[in-house]
């Protein structure tokens, strides 16, 4: 192919709660991509300020200065509703704003450059994706189109078509979305050389990460992973255990102080990235100390907690795992002494205590940690999009086949609000099923089909993925008239559901995806638009910043000559000697109150001082014949 050379290949990305990854696949395996600051994971962090928007690990360090306009946690919010009991009680914690759309979809709002702003998820994870889109464009010098997206198996429907959302948002074109566990079994069959042995192998994938938890049980088998059952979930994770030790720190300066430091948005964005480090450190050490300098009202706080005390105060979390664990197992029928390998993957796997628990449920069995926990995930999101567009000629993996099941029961309500299931949780997709239903009033000329995933036996508590009606029945008693509804899932995970009315053979159907998506297509577009003009402020700002820099680091340079090279000063008339030192003194006044100044204004500015200086400076050294080099050069 002539173009190859100039096509980018296609990239993984892992896009995690609290940490997102990139991967691709080069010289025959996937290599992951470190970001600007030299990082395997970038932080899931977008925070706005007065002057700028920062992605990714500069804006994490804001966290605790700038916390009402520092946004995460987008996964938690994407593809949900502002009322879901979730994400009531995380607003609570969030130390940004989160109010109700009209929709009822969350909106983020915070203030940038001075203006009040509303962002969905869905561009929170998008300006996230850019973020890894730029690091790979970056790594490659080549502009990335494809991507695979990771999410987490227990997605439903919405919250993958609202993170396909945030990717085209963010300009990718996203070829697959694939859940995690997958993705990591990818990784893990590929480290193992699995298709050496054309042996079936059950593997478990424990998956605990920053802000969910997924267990999934796969089998492979000559290059085919077949996912048997999924389990977890979407609110458990190490911000969890991170809160835990929060609480229990606040609940301590209340009793040695009688004051509540909850209040103090900024003293909890502290407090909060202290006791991160501190759990990250009791992984590997028995004892840590939360110590920070004016927590809240002036008073310090210094605190000990042992490993036993963070065990104690997240033992409900951990069990919480173990019984996923043991559901999951359940629903794919299987003895946990028929698994062959239980594989680690996510941050929070470190911890010894979660290990352990694990280890003991399944009678002690030796855990795998051969795959890097937290980058297993991107590397298969990489395998798997190299495997989609022809990529790939690795004979292990150019014909992966990946074999996934539906995430949680799909039905239509029946007489009553009840939930009439039709796909089962954990069917292997793609998938069709029929039932039969009949009318249940007398000469009831209309049926309302209304879909719906979820578990509950009440469709209200359950979540509406569309409705349609089927119309002109014949008039007659109750019962007579037989409607055969079709639930069609293919490999995608899209569903189209159909309803025929047997007696006269009309018939109607929707494609579920085309409805269900929280975002219109005019909003996405819209989006795309603003993600564009965010691109192109950012880089507006990057420009000045350095043009700032620049004309910053000649006035400090001139200042040390003037202040701290005798040598240098000794060589000045006095006059000029004033001269150089007036334009400092103006410079920095300048610099002092024109904070927002354009790019162009600074490099006017430095162009002025070097008006200034420079002739000094040449004269000085043609003078003294000394060398002609130049004094300090700053751009
Ligand atoms: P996600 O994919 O959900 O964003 P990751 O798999 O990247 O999450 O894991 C991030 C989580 O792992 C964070 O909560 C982080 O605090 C936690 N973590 C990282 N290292 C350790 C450690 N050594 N001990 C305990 N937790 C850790
Ligand atoms: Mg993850």
């Amino acid at each position: 192919m002539s173009d190859k050379k100039i096509k980018a290949p296609a990239i993984g990305i892992d896009l995690g709660t609290t940490y997102s990854c990139v991967a691709v696949w080069r010289h025959n395996r996937a290599e992951i991509i470190p970001n600007d600051h030299g990082h395997h994971t970038t932080p899931s962090y977008v925070a706005f300020t007065e002057t700028d928007r920062l992605i990714g690990d500069a804006a994490k360090n804001l966290a605790a200065t700038n916390p009402s306009n520092t946004v995460y946690d987008a996964k938690r919010l994407i593809g949900r509703r502002f009322r879901d009991l979730s994400i009531q009680s995380d607003a609570k914690l969030w130390p940004f704003k989160v109010v109700s759309g009209r929709g009822d979809e969350p909106l983020i709002l915070v203030t940038y450059k001075g203006e009040e702003r509303k962002f969905v998820a869905e561009e929170i994870s998008a300006m996230v994706l850019t973020k890894m889109k730029e690091t790979a464009e970056g790594f490659l010098g080549l502009t990335v189109k494809d991507a695979v997206i990771t999410v987490p198996a227990y997605f439903n429907d919405s919250q993958r078509q609202a993170t396909k959302d945030a990717g085209t948002i963010a300009g990718l074109n996203v070829l697959r979305i694939i859940v995690e566990p997958t993705a990591a079994a990818i990784a893990y069959g590929l480290e193992i050389n699995f298709n050496d042995s054309a042996a079936k192998k059950n593997v478990l994938i424990f998956d605990l990460g920053g802000g969910t938890f997924d267990v999934s049980l796969l089998t492979m088998q000559n290059n085919v992973f077949q996912v048997k059952a999924v389990a977890g979930d979407t609110h458990l994770g190490g911000q969890d255990f991170d809160n835990k030790m929060v609480n229990y720190c606040v609940q301590e300066f209340k009793r040695k102080h009688k004051k509540d430091a909850s209040v103090d948005p900024r003293a909890m964005a502290r407090l909060r990235a202290s006791c991160e480090k501190g759990k990250r450190n009791l992984s590997f050490t028995s004892e840590i100390t939360i110590e920070i300098d004016c927590l809240y009202d002036g008073i310090d706080f210094d605190h000990k907690i042992t490993r036993a005390k963070f065990e104690e105060l997240n033992i409900d979390l951990f069990r919480k795992c173990i019984e996923a664990v043991e559901g999951c197992l359940n629903d794919a029928k299987m003895d946990k002494k028929s698994i062959h390998d239980v594989v680690l993957v996510g941050g929070s796997t470190r911890i010894p205590k979660v290990q352990q628990m694990l280890q003991d449920f399944f009678d002690g069995k030796e855990l795998c940690k051969s795959i890097h926990p937290d980058e297993a995930v991107a590397s298969g999101a990489a395998i798997q999009a190299a495997i989609l567009t022809g990529q790939c000629s690795h004979e292990e993996v150019h014909d992966i086949v990946l074999c996934e099941v539906t995430p949680l029961s799909l039905g239509v309500q029946v007489k009553g609000g009840d939930m009439n299931v039709i796909i089962p949780r954990n069917t292997p997709i793609p998938t069709k099923k029929e039932e039969q239903f009949m009318t249940c009033a007398d000469d009831q000329t209309v049926a309302l089909i209304q879909v719906f995933e979820g578990e509950r036996a009440r469709t209200m508590y359950n979540n509406l993925l569309g409705k349609f009606e089927l119309t002109g029945i014949p008039p007659a008693p109750r019962g007579v008239p037989k409607i055969t509804i079709s639930f069609d899932i293919d490999y995608d995970g899209i569903l189209n559901v159909s309803a025929e009315d047997q007696t006269t053979g009309n018939k109607r159907n929707m494609t579920i995806i085309n409805n269900k998506g929280r975002l219109s297509t005019e909003e996405i577009e819209r989006m795309v638009q603003e993600a564009e003009h965010f691109k192109v402020e950012d880089e507006q700002h990057r420009r000045k910043a350095k043009a700032k820099d620049a004309l910053e680091n000649r006035v400090y340079n001139m200042e040390s000559k003037i202040n701290r090279d005798k040598n240098f000063v000794s060589k000045l008339t006095y006059s000029e000697q004033r001269k150089i030192e007036l334009a400092i003194e103006q410079a920095n006044e300048w610099l002092e109150s024109n904070e927002l100044a354009g790019e162009d204004e600074f490099k006017d500015k430095l162009e002025e001082l070097k008006s200034t200086c420079d002739p000094i400076i040449a004269k000085m050294y043609s003078s003294t014949a000394g060398p002609a080099t130049k004094l300090d050069e700053v751009d």
